[in-house]
């Protein structure tokens, strides 16, 4: 297995680009209280034993720090991270390599975990339980399986979609972890890290007016102050307040609940095309030229905990909070 194939991997699509503002601690890592509080006494217990920790599984929408979080354990732990996902492991052979070149306590990061095909599922079920591999060797006639073994090390899966993963993969877990939305007091907090580490300075009502456009979402958040301060520079100023990230963010056509130029095409698409839905995934997808499973697991979950969609049986349809905020005349029915 090259490094090349681990590094390849899209776990990480924006680490050159947000690595200086990635929390290296527990303790640098804001909000999530629950998720924190659990991992502490975990690491802590596993440290003490000299063991691996057991393997951990962090759900919720992109952006929200599971991969941090496997980031900190790593760190915790004071062991080797490798990151791969789902879909980039196409064979048991590609899994094998990775497992047998793990050493003791090591962390093996699988993002959309929910993704990983069937065999090389199967395949993890004896890794995670015995740290044992049944490798297969030879084909035909000659075909034999092997036992390997492996050293004890710590899988942590990443899912933006629990509901996909099987039962008997959840119940290998030793925790599963759920990320949820960020609440705008804990942006602010972030972002004022994060304004720190990027050397630039914003009034507290600025750095509170980006958190609640961020869509409840770290990775966002950071991305809306980076903005913010090419904006800054341009109109060569070094004085971020509050009028100055309005008009930023009017730029990026973000409005006050920090739904974008996407969310409302998708609201528009809904509300104007098809009467309010229900309307099919695909339908969606295809109306406003995006990936169904970007619609799925990015526009989706925000929209629907604004309270704007709410997903049917028979497909997802625009509340009439929608209709308000769109600013359309309310549906008849
Ligand atoms: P995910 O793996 O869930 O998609 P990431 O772990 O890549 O999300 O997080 C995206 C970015 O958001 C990180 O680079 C980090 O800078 C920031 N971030 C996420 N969670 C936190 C947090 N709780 N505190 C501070 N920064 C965070």
């Amino acid at each position: 297995m090259s490094n090349a194939f681990i590094e390849s991997s899209f776990a990480e699509p924006d680490l050159p680009f947000e690595t200086p503002l990635r929390p290296q601690t527990l303790s640098d890592f804001v909000g999530q209280d629950t998720v924190r509080q659990r991992l502490e006494i975990v690491i802590t217990a596993a440290k003490e034993r000299n063991e691996a920790l057991g393997h951990c599984l962090f759900s919720g929408p992109p952006g929200l720090g599971k991969t941090t979080l496997s980031h900190i354990i790593a760190k915790a732990m004071g062991t080797q991270l490798v990151i791969t996902s789902g879909p980039a492991i196409e064979k048991p052979g590609d899994l094998a390599g990775l497992l047998t070149n793990l050493k003791k306590g090591d962390i093996l990061f699988i993002d959309e975990i929910h993704r990983l095909s069937k065999v090389a599922e199967e395949y993890l079920y004896s890794a995670m339980e015995d740290f044992s591999l049944d490798l297969m060797i030879d084909s035909g006639p000659n075909a034999r399986s092997v036992q390997v073994k492996l050293h004890p090390f710590t899988l942590v899966g990443a899912t933006t979609r629990v509901g996909l993963l099987t039962a008997p993969m959840r119940s290998r877990f030793l925790i599963a972890l759920r990320l949820d939305y960020y609440e705008p007091p804990v942006l602010q907090k972030i972002l004022n890290r994060s304004s720190k580490l990027l050397a630039i300075s914003l009034s507290d009502e600025a750095l509170l007016e980006i958190a609640k456009r961020s869509r409840g979402t770290p990775r966002v958040a950071n991305n809306l102050l980076r903005w913010v301060r090419d904006f800054a520079q341009a109109q060569k100023t070094k004085q971020i307040d509050l009028f100055l990230v309005q008009q930023a963010l009017k730029l990026l056509a973000i409005d006050e609940l920090g739904l974008d130029e996407m969310d409302k095409k998708i609201l528009t698409l809904m509300i104007d095309h098809h009467n309010g839905g229900p309307v099919g995934l695909n339908n969606l997808a295809a109306g406003i030229g995006e990936e169904p499973h970007t619609i799925e697991e990015v526009y989706e979950p925000f929209l629907i905990m604004q309270g704007f969609i709410k997903r049917t049986p028979r497909g997802r349809e625009a509340t009439s909070l929608a209709y308000r905020y769109m600013k359309r005349p309310e549906q008849q029915t």
